[in-house]
């Protein structure tokens, strides 16, 4: 078994996005910017958007925080979302998942402008994913892949079993194998015998949301778990599933710093687009 570090491959990505903000700067003489917008006091969201405002800071990226009470109707927060889609001193917009029951989400997600979706939450998105077209990923699936990429999985002919089939999770990670010519199931709670088919995975992807629901794999798999619940514990039993996984990713310390450092990088490349197109727009008015 070996250890796949989100920690080290996500900290070589926020390096080069550091350089990257700074060089934006440099030219534009403004920082990227990313809107955090939060809905209520969840603990854990509280924590991760307080943790993805201090990672930004670190790489130069301005943050802006909106933080709306827990009452905020879908109204009120798609006209915040709406806001932000359309002030031009904003580069990326991040949604904190999840928001309160009684707020449609979706229709909140798909109030971020497309060019400013770097966490790639909008139907956008998840489009431009599935067809494989220029696009921001899904932040989570994205980090997964460059976790494969950096550590050499090679995706082609291979099954991949991804347990979970949220739209920000499940569905577009199974997407983005599928477009690495990887034979894809997706498995969810309505799937029969979800543990014969995770045996014949050569990577399993474990998103489900429930602490070490994964006991069982095919020797020599690839292992990653993208879950985490209290206690900082994921959806894999990796005590269980150690010895025999070829890779895997520990929780903490695997997908979590990955989809961070995604939501930056992709911050700083939606900041340079739009400066791009403004710099054209200047040229040609
Ligand atoms: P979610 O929206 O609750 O989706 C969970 C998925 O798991 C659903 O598709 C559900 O199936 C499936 N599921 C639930 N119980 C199941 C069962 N008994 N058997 C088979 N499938 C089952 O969760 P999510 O937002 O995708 O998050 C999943 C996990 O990833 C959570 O632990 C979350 O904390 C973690 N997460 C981590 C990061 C990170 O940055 N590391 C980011 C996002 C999420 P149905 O569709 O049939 O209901």
């Amino acid at each position: 078994m070996a250890l796949m570090s989100g920690t080290d491959v996500a900290r070589e990505i926020t390096e080069q996005t550091t350089k990257r903000a700074s060089e934006f700067e440099q030219r534009t003489g403004r920082k990227p910017c990313l809107a955090a917008v939060l809905v209520g006091e969840d603990p854990a969201s509280v924590t991760y958007v307080k943790m993805k405002r201090n990672r930004s800071a670190k790489a130069g990226i301005e943050s802006r925080f909106v933080h709306l009470p827990e009452q905020t109707t879908t109204e009120q927060l798609v006209a915040e979302i709406t806001k932000l889609s359309e002030d031009p001193g904003v580069d990326g917009i991040l949604l904190q998942h999840p928001v309160p029951k009684h707020i449609d989400e979706r229709a909140a997600f798909e109030a971020i402008a497309p060019s400013k979706d770097v966490d790639g939450v909008t139907m956008h998105s998840f489009a431009a994913m599935a067809f494989s077209e220029p696009g921001f990923a899904s932040a989570t699936p994205g980090g997964i892949m460059r976790l494969l990429e950096a550590y050499e999985v090679d995706l082609k002919g291979k099954h991949a079993v991804v347990v979970g089939r949220s739209p920000i999770l499940g569905k577009p990670v199974a997407m983005l194998m599928l477009a690495k010519d990887a034979t894809v199931t997706i498995c969810h709670s309505k799937t029969e015998n979800l543990d014969q088919i995770v045996r014949t995975a050569d990577i399993v992807v474990a998103a489900v949301g429930k602490p070490k629901f994964i006991t069982a794999i095919k020797p020599g798999a690839v292992v990653i778990d993208a879950g985490y619940n209290e206690g900082n514990v994921g959806d894999v039993d990796f005590e269980q599933l150690a010895d025999s996984a070829s890779l895997i990713t520990p929780v903490p310390g695997g997908v979590g710093p990955m989809t961070i450092a995604l939501l930056l990088e992709q911050t700083v490349s939606a900041a340079t687009r739009r400066a791009d197109l403004v710099d054209v727009s200047e040229v040609v008015g």
